[in-house]
C-alpha cells in the first residue's frame, strides 16, 4: 500500500512537471521590456487605424503608444520589427464555455484544452456563459490568474438557472423563486461573477435572480424562451445572449411563463425587419441599457451552404468527436433547414439595426452546438462575421474587445491599446483592415506582456478537444 502511494505520488509529480514545462515552451517573448516598431495599429476603440506605430511593453503594462519617428525605444529593449503587421486588443469574449459537446446532450468540461486554444485564438480576457461543472470553471480561473496554467482571464457566470423540461443531466432545475434566491446566493459565495437564466426560467423567478445578483453587485444575462426579451428588459435585465436569434416576442398567443419551442424561429422567419414592433422593441433595449451579445459563430453552423469549419479546427479534435461532426455535417447539407436559410441573414442584420439604433453589442463564440465551434478559430471567425454583417473591422474589433471590458467593469485596464492599460495584445501577420480573413493569421498572443507562440499550442493541442 505504502508502495502504491509513493507510485501514485510519483506519477503525479511527473504529470505535473511536464505540464508546467509545456505551458513554459509556449513563451515567446518573457522579456520585461519590449517594443513594437513600424506596426499598424487598430486601438478597440473603433476608431481609424494607425499606421507606422511604435508600442512599448514595460512589465506587463503599454508605456508607450505614438508615431514611430516620435516615440523613444527604450534602451535595451527588445526589439519586434512589425513591418506588415497588425496589432489589435486582446479579445474580451462574452459567450464562452468551457465544456464542450460530446455526444448526446452530453457537455464534457475542457480542461486541459480550452484555456490555452482561447488565448491561441487572441482572446486574454472571457467571461463563460453558463457551465456545467461550476467548480472547474472557478479553479480554472484561480490556476490561470496564478499563472499556474496558461489561458484567458475568467469571469465565471454560475450555473444555468432553468425551469423543468431541459434534457440535461447536470442543470439543476430550480422549483420556484425561492430556489433561484438560494441558489444565487449560493454561488455567490462560491465566487461567481455573473449569471445566466435559461430557456424556461419563469418571469417571478428571473424577477428574483436579478434582485438578487443587483444586490450583490453581479450581472445577469440569459438565452430566453419562456420570458420574452420586452418582459426581461422591464425586469432590468443587464444582457440577453444570442442577438435576436432567442426572442419569443414576436410569437401570436405566447402563454406567459412558457416556451413555445419552434415557433420561436417560424415567428422571427415571417418577422418584417421594418415593423413597428421590432423598432419599439429595439428602442426598449437601448433605452434600458440591455447590451446584446452577438454568436453568430454558432448559428452559422446550421445553415447549409455556409463554410465548414478549418481543417486545423478539425485537426484539434478526438477522432471520434471529428466523426460525429462530419456526420451531422454531412447532413445538414444533404437535408438544409429552409427556415435557417431565412433566419440567419436576418437576425444577424437585426444585430447591426440594433448597434446603429444605439445598442451595445457585445461579442462571444459559444462553443457548443454540434461541435462546430472551436476556441483558437471561434473568436476570428466570430469577428469575420460582424464584418460581413455589415460593421466596419474597426468596430468589430471594438464589439469583440473595449465593449466587453466596459460591461465587465474593466475599462480602465483592458479592452484597447492605450498607455497604462495591461499588455494584452493580438499580433497578425498581414492587413486585416484589407482582408478581414487575414486575422486568421495571428502568430502571437500577448497577455499581460508575455508573448505566446500560437503555432505550439496548436501542435500541442491536436486530437485533445473532446477527450479533455
Ligand atoms: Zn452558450
Amino acid at each position: 500500500m505504502k508502495h502504491a502511494i509513493a507510485l501514485i505520488a510519483a506519477f503525479l509529480t511527473c504529470v505535473f512537471a511536464t505540464s508546467t514545462r509545456a505551458a513554459d515552451n509556449y513563451v515567446a517573448y518573457a522579456q520585461p521590456v519590449i517594443a513594437f516598431t513600424h506596426a499598424t495599429v487598430v486601438d478597440g476603440s473603433g476608431g481609424k487605424p494607425a499606421h507606422d506605430q511604435t508600442l512599448v511593453v514595460d512589465k506587463g503594462r503599454i508605456i508607450a503608444l505614438g508615431d514611430a519617428p516620435r516615440t523613444k525605444v527604450p534602451a535595451g529593449a527588445t526589439v519586434i520589427d512589425a513591418r506588415g503587421k497588425t496589432l489589435l486588443p486582446g479579445f474580451v469574449m462574452m459567450h464562452e464555455h468551457l465544456f464542450y459537446p460530446t455526444g448526446s446532450n452530453a457537455y464534457t468540461e475542457m480542461v486541459v484544452s480550452f484555456p490555452p486554444l482561447y488565448l491561441a485564438g487572441g482572446t486574454t480576457k472571457m467571461r463563460t456563459a453558463g457551465t456545467m461543472m461550476p467548480y472547474a470553471d472557478l479553479n480554472l480561473r484561480k490556476d490561470i490568474a496564478s499563472g499556474k496554467l496558461v489561458g484567458p482571464d475568467i469571469d465565471v457566470t454560475g450555473p444555468y438557472l432553468n425551469g423543468p423540461g431541459l434534457p440535461i443531466a447536470g442543470v439543476h432545475v430550480l422549483a420556484d423563486a425561492n430556489d433561484a434566491e438560494r441558489t444565487v446566493n449560493y454561488w455567490a459565495d462560491e465566487g461567481v461573477t455573473s449569471y445566466k437564466a435559461y430557456i424556461n426560467i419563469t418571469r417571478d423567478e428571473l424577477r428574483r435572480v436579478i434582485d438578487v445578483a443587483h444586490k450583490r453587485a453581479r450581472k445577469v444575462t440569459a438565452h430566453l424562451c419562456s420570458v420574452t426579451y420586452r418582459e426581461a428588459a422591464d425586469l432590468g435585465i443587464d444582457n440577453l445572449e444570442h442577438g435576436f436569434f432567442a426572442a419569443s416576442d414576436f410569437v401570436k398567443d405566447k402563454q406567459p411563463d412558457v416556451c413555445p419551442g419552434a415557433a420561436v424561429n417560424h415567428s422571427l422567419a415571417t418577422l418584417d425587419p421594418a415593423s413597428p414592433e421590432l423598432k419599439s422593441l429595439i428602442r426598449l433595449l437601448v433605452d434600458k441599457h440591455v447590451a446584446l451579445t452577438s454568436t453568430l459563430t454558432v448559428f452559422e453552423t446550421f445553415v447549409a451552404g455556409r463554410p465548414k469549419a478549418p481543417p486545423a479546427a478539425l485537426d484539434l479534435l478526438l477522432p471520434e468527436v471529428r466523426a460525429q461532426y462530419e456526420k451531422t455535417w454531412a447532413r445538414i447539407q444533404a437535408t438544409p433547414n429552409p427556415d435557417q436559410a431565412v433566419l440567419y441573414p436576418k437576425l444577424a442584420g437585426l444585430e447591426k439595426q440594433f448597434v446603429d439604433a444605439g445598442g451595445v453589442l457585445l461579442a462571444g463564440t459559444d462553443p457548443t452546438g454540434y461541435g462546430g465551434v472551436i476556441p483558437g478559430y471561434s473568436a476570428k471567425r466570430e469577428i469575420e462575421l460582424l464584418v460581413e454583417n455589415g460593421f466596419s473591422f474597426e468596430q468589430a474589433i471594438r464589439i469583440a474587445t473595449l465593449n466587453g471590458a466596459t460591461y465587465l467593469g474593466r475599462d480602465r485596464n483592458i479592452g484597447t491599446l492605450a498607455v497604462g492599460k495591461r499588455a494584452d495584445i493580438v499580433v497578425i501577420d498581414g492587413d486585416p483592415l484589407k482582408d478581414p480573413t487575414a486575422i486568421e493569421n495571428m502568430p502571437l498572443v500577448f497577455k499581460n506582456g508575455i508573448g505566446y507562440d500560437t503555432a505550439k499550442i496548436f501542435a500541442a493541442m491536436k486530437g485533445t478537444v473532446g477527450l479533455h
